[in-house]
């Protein structure tokens, strides 16, 4: 279950010895500012709902001065943290924005400088159906390389390879380095895999 809604609180307590009571003549005021915010688990989302203010003299607890209790409203800003969730999902946004371009970035230019054991995910699109498959560079000669084969294909995204999938090392396709950069632009080379680790299904070839 989600725990919501709109909570009220004291932003700011501004005190003020200046003015004078109207009605025991002191000189202790003290304004109260408050405002609400929208929460989701008590996490500030944004604020909700316009500030407001109360005011008191200190002595004899006499309400009164809208003009003071004026300014000290337009003087209390609203706190960042009321914005909590907002800069959250900005940060969380931003971050992934950024991940993304690196990642394409890295993909560029590992499809641009090949490396045995590269592992490319191929999308496959044929006749509206997508299937995805593995190769791994087997093998690098001059302008010239070496794919094999995942013996399964998938018909929805994978990043890793299925528990009984492996390469099937026989079976070796050739292609020009500079076709692997068609591939990246037209979108078949969908991801490259490359420094993955040891117990990978990546390196099981038979
Ligand atoms: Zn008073």
């Amino acid at each position: 279950m989600i725990i919501y809604g709109s909570r009220k609180i004291r932003i700011k307590k501004h005190d003020d010895f200046q003015i004078k009571c109207e009605n025991c003549g002191g000189y202790e005021h003290r304004f109260y500012v408050y405002q609400e915010y929208f929460h989701v688990f008590f996490i500030p989302i944004f604020p909700s709902g316009i500030k407001t203010i109360k005011s008191a003299c200190l002595k004899c607890s006499y309400l009164f001065n809208q003009e003071k209790k004026n300014h000290y409203l337009s003087i209390t800003r609203t706190p960042v943290y009321f914005y909590t969730g907002i800069i959250l999902l900005a940060g969380l946004v931003f971050a992934g924005v950024i991940g993304n371009l690196i990642t394409q970035r890295e993909k560029s230019e590992f499809v641009n400088d090949p490396m045995i054991n590269d592992v490319y995910l191929i999308r496959d699109d044929d006749n509206d159906s997508k299937t995805y498959y593995f190769l791994k560079i087997k093998n690098i000669n001059s302008d010239t390389v070496e794919l094999i084969h995942s013996a399964y294909q998938y018909n929805e995204f994978v990043s890793n390879m299925h528990d009984s999938d492996y390469f099937v090392k026989d079976k070796v396709n050739k292609v020009l380095k500079s076709d692997l950069k068609d591939y990246l632009d037209d979108g078949t080379i969908n991801s490259v895999e490359r420094d993955y680790e040891k117990t990978s299904r990546f390196m099981i070839e038979k």
